[in-house]
């Protein structure tokens, strides 16, 4: 579980515990979690039950992995140019209330320990970090970049206004999987400082729900408006891609243009790939 990631937004993902429970939406929104890969993971390696059932935390050996990382952080930084990103958690929330407060604390301490690493906190649940953070959070943990996930514009009105006013030197969106328009990204004139932008895979071609390209393209057009770094990360399927569903090209000749390489469906939108990287608010505080 503590590996090299094939996301394209992270170096690694770490889970310091496994499990979870889906998220509500109003009747009838289509929701992230309805698929969950964690989910789907758990039920074939029988790791942990899914929902409301106890949290699995994961072993002292896995939790030293991310040590070792840091400690390797300087030979990180002069290979790539830039600072090892960790992505948690891919199969759980780090604020999930259902968690035992000291496995956070736990938490807490790693990330303190591991300052060569980026963590990046991805959630479902912003209305709870305000209470959930370490009483030295201050203006943001140098190393910590917080974000929650959004699906549509309702859930991104709803999230990320929890999430824009706690202070954090990066604040982020997973539009993924994108179910309908994002609409406007200021939320009470604040905005993220990345979008990443994605449709579904992982689930059977008859389940999987359409992202549409106007959508991602007035999400770019946002993040133009307001300065915030777009990642455009997959389509998800060819069946979402453009050079299929506008310009008519069929699955096979749409790879030929637009790989999977370039993600799972391909990753271009209109000729080009949009994978920009968001600008710690630490790291150019240390530059000035
Ligand atoms: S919040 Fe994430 S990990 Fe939890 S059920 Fe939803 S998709 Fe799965």
């Amino acid at each position: 579980m503590a590996k090299l990631s094939s996301i394209e937004w992270t170096d690694s993902t770490f889970n310091p515990w496994v499990g979870c429970t889906k998220i509500d939406r109003p009747q009838g929104a289509p929701s992230a979690c309805d698929f969950c890969y964690a989910e789907s993971w758990s039920k074939r390696s029988g790791h942990v039950k899914w929902g409301n059932h106890p949290r699995r935390r994961t072993t002292e050996a896995y939790w030293n992995e991310a040590r070792k990382w840091n400690a390797r952080g300087a030979d990180f930084l002069a290979e790539r140019g830039r600072r090892r990103r960790v992505f948690c958690a891919s199969l759980a929330d780090v604020f999930d209330n259902q968690v035992d407060p000291v496995w956070r604390s736990d938490l807490w301490q790693l990330i303190r320990e591991c300052g060569q690493l980026d963590w990046q906190l991805l959630t479902k649940r912003p209305q709870n970090i305000q209470k959930m953070l370490p009483a030295d959070w201050g203006i943001g943990y140098e190393n910590v970049w917080l974000g929650t996930t959004a699906e549509d514009a309702a859930a991104y009105q709803q999230r990320a206004k929890h999430l824009l006013r706690i202070p954090a030197v990066v604040h982020f969106i997973s539009y993924e999987p994108a179910m309908g328009p994002i609409g406007r990204l200021s939320v009470r004139n604040q905005v993220p400082d990345w979008l990443i932008i994605g449709g579904e895979s992982g689930v059977a071609l008859d389940r999987t729900r359409p992202t549409k390209p106007a959508w991602v393209r007035e999400a770019i057009a946002e993040c133009q408006k307001y300065g915030v770094a777009p990642f455009l990360k997959q389509w998800g399927r060819y069946a979402n891609n453009p050079l299929v569903l506008e310009d008519n090209l069929s699955e096979r000749e749409a790879m030929l243009i637009d790989p999977p390489e370039n993600g799972k469906g391909g990753g271009m939108l209109d000729g080009r790939l949009y994978r920009v990287f968001p600008e710690s608010r630490a790291l150019s505080t240390e530059a000035a």
